[in-house]
């Protein structure tokens, strides 16, 4: 199977991760391999359409999900068969919480050829951005939104020793931070909000501290979870930031102090800030 930055593209599957938020993040194989292929499967194809256009591309859009059936995947698997075809999701690494599990399946069953362009995924993204364990994490996709069934997952999953890394949606979070606050006592807890995006922050602490912050600004956007493993040590609570704060204000001005202080703690820079400027 040829490569993408070559052309023309031998047939076959591309699976094309596109941007999360910011249309910058498309890898130049990226936007090569949409040039190339002779269709591109999609989830929707408003939100495709809007891509493309930005990319100024115009090749034809394939509506396709996993619920699709048997008669429209195996068009798709024919059209794979003898021409190249991507597959991207709304946003992100498709696959990941997004369509294209059966086909990739059905695609490798038949012998099919299949590539991936690997580019931005909110889990990984909000991974590398909290401060928590990064060299074991599980990521357990949506956190349900029934209470009896998001408890369920977060025992199942809160022994495992790795970092739990679950989507969220806003309207759902504080439900998520009281359950986490009540199953998993103890734990820190990060908030990767609206990431990419123009209001892109990563808050953390205590679930109950996140609670407190998240009533008082109600989340907006698109959020990513992250619950450290057990036996982690515990977020400092806000005494203990403030000693530290003192301290640092002994030689820095408020700014630097907050800064140092933020990357020592993993707590918010801006809420040490304004700490600092009270304690000054
Ligand atoms: N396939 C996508 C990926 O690779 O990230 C995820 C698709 S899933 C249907 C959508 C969920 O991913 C959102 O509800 C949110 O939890 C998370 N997500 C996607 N984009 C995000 C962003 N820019 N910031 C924070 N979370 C995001």
């Amino acid at each position: 199977m040829r490569k993408a930055m070559e052309t023309p593209l031998s047939p076959g599957l591309y699976i094309v991760a596109t941007p999360i938020g910011n249309l910058g993040d498309i890898t130049l194989r990226a936007i090569a391999t949409l040039r190339g292929v002779s269709a591109v499967a999609c989830e929707d194809t408003r939100v495709t359409g809007r891509l493309m256009h930005h990319l100024g591309l115009r090749q034809p859009l394939i509506r396709y999900d996993d619920h699709a059936d048997a008669a429209t995947r195996e068009a798709l698997l024919e059209r794979i068969a003898v021409e190249p075809v991507a597959l991207v999701s709304d946003a992100g690494t498709p696959l990941i919480s997004d369509p294209g599990y059966r086909l990739v399946r059905a695609a490798r069953e038949r012998g099919l050829p299949v590539t991936s362009l690997p580019g931005a995924s909110a889990a990984i993204m909000a991974l590398t951005l909290a401060g928590l364990p990064s060299d074991r994490f599980l990521f357990g996709g949506f956190l349900p939104g029934k209470t009896q069934a998001r408890a369920e997952i977060l025992n199942e999953l809160g022994a495992v020793p790795a970092t739990l890394v679950f989507y969220d949606t806003a309207p759902r979070l504080l439900a998520s931070l009281a359950a986490i606050a009540q199953t998993l006592p103890g734990r820190e807890v990060a908030v990767a909000r609206e990431l990419t995006k123009l209001f892109e922050e990563c808050r953390s602490g205590t679930p109950e501290a996140l609670t407190e912050h998240y009533t008082a600004h109600a989340p907006r956007g698109e959020i990513v979870l992250l619950i450290a493993p057990p036996g982690a040590a515990p977020p400092p609570s806000m005494a203990e930031a403030e000693a530290l704060l003192r301290a640092e204000l002994a030689h820095a001005k408020p700014s630097q102090a907050a800064g140092t202080v933020a990357k020592a703690t993993g707590l918010d820079r801006k809420a040490l800030y304004a700490l600092a400027m009270a304690l000054k």
